[in-house]
């Protein structure tokens, strides 16, 4: 599957804003955003945008999938998807990102970051139901319980989150084993999505 490989803190700077996708480095002042508040490009500190309705749109668009490491063409599919489904489509939206396994892997403190999250699900060092999923994108379910697989437990980078991100686990999931399994408590609710991004605005962008 296709990702961005690019400068991700570009991607920041495009939103004025942190999106936390680089694990420690976003909390210590390497982070570029606290020397370069600007969007990057030569024009960068000089474009003065007049804001519009769809530039509104689009950024939240592209703020959500940066968020979540999603292509274009995966995010409207999971529209399509939430559109679909009862309930407020927004929020349907949301709710099938956070259920994303990479996302699951990082809520649960295993990665940094939610690349770093995807990556140890793409190196089957994660398991669902007792059985290993090396797709970032597969959605867990209420009663699922994901695990760190056993031989991975031990692994630096993963003993070393597991001791240092101090991470809390969203009222959603429960962690278990020491914070190396989490079980899918009940499917997320907005008010659990701690994510700064205006859904409804999104909606809007693609209903057109
Ligand atoms: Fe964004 Fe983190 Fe880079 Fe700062 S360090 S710009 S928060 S990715």
């Amino acid at each position: 599957m296709a990702r961005y490989t690019g400068p991700v803190c570009r991607l920041c700077r495009r939103e004025k804003m942190k999106l936390f996708l680089k694990g420690a480095k976003c909390d210590s002042m390497k982070c570029p955003i606290e020397r370069r508040p600007y969007p990057p490009g030569e024009h960068g500190r000089d474009r003065v945008r007049q804001g519009s309705e769809y530039l509104a749109q689009l950024r939240e668009k592209q703020k959500a999938r940066r968020i979540y490491g999603v292509l274009e063409k995966q995010f409207v599919n999971l529209y399509e998807q939430a559109t679909h489904q009862s309930g407020i489509t927004g929020e349907n939206l949301l709710r099938m990102l956070e259920l994303r396994l990479d996302n699951v892997a990082y809520r649960a403190g295993w990665g940094a970051s939610r690349s770093q999250a995807r990556q140890l699900v793409r190196h089957g060092h994660v398991q669902v139901n007792g059985k290993r999923v090396t797709i970032p994108s597969y959605r867990v379910r209420q009663g699922d319980v994901v695990a760190l697989v056993e031989k991975s437990r031990q692994l630096i980078i993963i003993r070393h989150n597991v001791d240092t991100l101090d991470r809390q686990v969203p009222p959603w999931l429960e962690a278990e084993a020491g914070g190396l399994q989490v079980t899918v408590r009940s499917l997320p609710e907005r008010e659990h999505i701690d994510v700064p991004v205006r859904e409804q605005l999104i909606i809007e962008l693609y209903s057109k």
